[in-house]
């Protein structure tokens, strides 16, 4: 339902926890965050509120949380499996090396379950997502944007999906296909989001993303490719909205 990423310099979680607080409206059964510090993913995911959520990281006393300049979030409208904490988002890959967020439906979940399962890779959640992020973790070589183009070549249905690795910790990759993404290019930070209510507070210059288009966040800067990994280039527009 929402989807939130942050890459900069201030602290991850709370960047995040607001801006999923500000895409509240659009309604939801679940939210969780993932930050990523000193080379680990910390994750804390709830049914329910984000108030419950807020004080669920402030509790948690999780380092990658509370130190993190990178992270993801995600307000859940569930599709497939019920709101509980193991379907709610971010997802892990079996390893733990991997995380995601993912609004949409992937209509072909169920066969990339089986593929997955006859490679001893077992998905621990009812949801559709959670096979693309093992399908992503699957793919991988040494290259994340590589092997998310990779999965989402094998994939039927809609996502936005906001992506992030330990094995490259200063990265995040960002995809689109019927569910929206926009890029929030702020001073030395980017705010990624399903909505701009999340991103007004930070920035108004806006990149957004068309179906099929890719985003690789980095210290460098945004790049831009499509799922063939050939350069695009998208024009940034001034986001005009009443706070
Ligand atoms: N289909 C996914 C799920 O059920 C994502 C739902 C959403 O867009 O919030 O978890």
């Amino acid at each position: 339902c929402g989807i939130v990423g942050y890459f900069g310099k201030r602290n991850a979680s709370d960047i995040l926890v607001d801006g999923l607080r500000r895409m509240e409206y659009r309604g939801y059964d679940s939210a969780g965050v993932a930050c990523l510090h000193g080379g680990k993913i910390g994750v804390v995911k709830n049914p329910g509120k984000i108030k419950a959520l807020r004080e669920k990281v402030d509790a948690s006393g999780v380092e990658t949380l509370r130190a993190a300049t990178l992270g993801i979030g995600h307000t859940r409208w569930a599709t497939h499996g019920p709101p509980n904490e193991v379907n709610a988002h971010p997802h892990l890959d079996a390893s733990g090396h991997f995380a995601m967020v993912h609004n949409g439906i992937i209509e072909n979940y169920k066969q990339i379950r089986a593929k997955l399962a006859q490679n001893g890779i077992e998905c621990i959640s009812d949801t559709d997502s959670e096979t693309l992020i093992q399908l992503i973790a699957y793919c991988y070589k040494d290259n994340l944007e590589k092997a998310v183009s990779e999965a989402l070549k094998k994939v039927k249905g809609t996502y936005g999906i906001v992506v992030m690795t330990d094995k490259e910790p200063g990265k995040l990759v960002t995809a689109r296909c019927g569910s929206p993404i926009v890029l929030g290019l702020g001073k030395e930070e980017t705010v990624i989001a399903s909505d701009a209510s999340a991103i007004i507070p930070h920035t108004r210059d806006a990149v957004y993303l068309e179906d099929f288009d890719m985003a690789v966040i980095t210290a460098d800067g945004v790049q831009m490719f499509d799922l063939q990994h050939a350069p695009i280039n998208r024009e940034t527009t001034k986001m005009d909205w009443e706070d």
